[in-house]
């Protein structure tokens, strides 16, 4: 079996369940695998990210470099081109960055590449047995990927439970003065962080979030009903956003903000994994959509096919009452 890899993308320091989603998906390639995590960036916070990861992975690489202190996909494929040995499975997270390394990094390595895997189904010969979608989440294609000179993967966030801490702590080993001089023709320039918002949607454990099925901004206030109802935030999906129904503060996905509530209600929304990238932690997922082949139903814990624009102010009506009942 392929030695094993995790890249772990991070910023400043910091990483969510990633890493451990990665070395879950590991352990599906194969339970019996030592992953090792590689990290690249430098300063202090590199060291910190280390020690963070050494109760998850027996072995952590460290790549230290200035030209590794702002993210450039550019520069990390060139250091891990010169650290990996032939022949490994490399597991990225499919996020920005990770989309950006993966695809360029398999072709440095002469290696396989599947991109967006969900599902790891085991090794059979020289081949890796996937799971992606595709269609925007219509079609589940089983794949078989040929490992026989390695394979870069990029998984999926959300999609493998993240493993537990593992006991021992693990080794941190200085891979830094094996990358060379590190440069690159691409220019980091500088991190725009979005705005705030009124409503920090990342620290509520409850989250009523809307989609295009919300139909129109003025029905927005049915969902802001049962939010306040049940002591909750409303979030929502991107194009309920591009529609300028909510600001862009609410919007849960890859390209707006990672949530980790403890009950996710999904209201009229589909399921895209852009959407599903931002929800972290495996909350108690509640979905309801008039379309009971919706997407959403395949991970939803309790699924309702029902119209949103009925169902949820008659849920706000019974929440009240109960919550009226329980205060008497
Ligand atoms: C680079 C990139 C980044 C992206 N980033 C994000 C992101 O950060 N977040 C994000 O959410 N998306 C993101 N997207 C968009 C993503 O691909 C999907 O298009 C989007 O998540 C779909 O949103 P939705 O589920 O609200 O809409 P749709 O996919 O249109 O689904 C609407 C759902 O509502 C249901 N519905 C309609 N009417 C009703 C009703 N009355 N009652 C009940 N159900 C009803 C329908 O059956 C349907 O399932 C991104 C896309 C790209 C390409």
């Amino acid at each position: 079996m392929p030695r094993i890899f995790a890249y772990i993308i991070h910023r400043s320091g910091m990483f969510d369940d990633s890493g451990a989603e990665l070395l879950a998906a590991a352990k599906r390639i194969d339970p019996t695998a030592t992953p090792t995590a590689i990290i690249a960036g430098w300063g202090p916070n590199l060291d910190a990210a280390c020690s963070s990861l050494q109760t998850s992975f027996p072995e952590i690489w460290k790549i230290a470099n200035e030209a590794l202190a702002y993210p450039n996909a550019e520069v990390v494929r060139h250091a891990l081109v010169s650290i990996l040995p032939a022949g490994s499975i490399v597991l990225v997270l499919h996020d920005h960055f990770g989309i950006d390394l993966a695809p360029g990094l398999s072709i440095k390595l002469n290696a396989a590449f599947v991109s967006d895997v969900l599902a790891i189904e085991g090794v059979e010969g020289n081949f890796l047995k996937v799971v992606r979608q595709e269609l925007g989440g219509q079609v589940s294609t089983h794949a078989r990927c040929d490992i026989s000179t390695g394979a870069v993967i990029n998984v999926r966030p959300g999609a493998f439970k993240p493993e537990p801490d593992v006991t021992a702590a693990g080794e941190v080993v200085d891979k830094s003065s094996s990358v060379g001089t590190l440069s690159a023709k691409r220019r980091y320039i500088e991190t725009i962080v979005a705005e705030g918002g009124d409503v920090d949607i990342t620290k509520h454990a409850v989250l009523v979030s809307i989609g295009r099925g919300i139909q129109e901004k003025d029905n927005v206030v049915i969902a802001e009903e049962l939010a306040e109802a049940l002591g909750a935030a409303v979030s929502c999906s991107r194009p309920v956003v591009d529609a300028k129904w909510m600001e862009k503060s609410r919007q849960v996905g890859s390209s707006g903000k990672t949530v980790k509530p403890k009950v996710y209600l999904a209201c009229g929304i589909s399921g895209a994994f852009q959407h599903l990238a931002g929800i972290k932690g495996s909350p108690f997922l509640i979905a309801i959509n008039k379309n009971p082949k919706a997407p959403i139903f395949q991970i939803a814990d309790v699924g309702i096919v029902d119209d949103i624009l009925e169902f949820l102010p008659l849920l706000t009506e019974k929440v009240r009452e109960l919550r009226g009942a329980a205060a008497k």
